[in-house]
């Protein structure tokens, strides 16, 4: 996608503040950070969301938010982790390139990123349990 900035950071055509590359990946810092680490997988191939990845990258991208976190504990004084992934405009998605969040917490950080839990309804859970249940495929 030659008008995608994603596109453009993850094949080292725009500077990034780079952590960690590799054939398929590039793990750049947050411009616009959550907290102090904040950091972001790019794909190099350029896939809009979750649902348009391919299942191997969409696997070899938990695989390496894996590998990221596990390195940034004992290395940055955080006390846990968000792993975010946004699709779509109602879900918070701005840059429409399949991405990871990788966000490091600290206590009372108040980055604001968790949901105040509604109700799960009787009706509602068998509304979407016979919506959805069975057609995942
Ligand atoms: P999302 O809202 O899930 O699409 O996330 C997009 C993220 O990309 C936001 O957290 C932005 O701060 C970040 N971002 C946008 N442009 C850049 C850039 N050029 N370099 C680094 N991060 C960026
Ligand atoms: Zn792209």
């Amino acid at each position: 996608m030659s008008d995608c900035i994603f596109c453009k950071i993850a094949a080292g055509e725009i500077p990034s503040a780079t952590l960690y590359e590799d054939e398929n990946f590039r793990v750049i810092l947050d411009l616009g950070p959550a907290t102090y680490g904040h950091a972001l997988i790019l794909p190099k191939q350029h896939y809009a969301n979750l649902m348009e990845v391919s299942d191997e990258l969409a696997g070899k991208s938990m695989i390496l938010a894996k590998k990221v976190v596990t390195a940034m504990t004992g290395l940055l004084p955080c006390d846990g982790y968000n792993v975010v992934q946004n699709n779509g405009e109602a879900a918070g998605q701005t840059v429409f390139h399949y991405h990871v969040h990788l966000i490091p917490r600290y206590k009372n950080d108040h980055a604001g990123i968790l949901w105040k839990p509604g109700k799960l309804t009787d009706e509602k859970r068998d509304e979407i349990l016979e919506k959805v249940r069975g057609k995942i495929r």
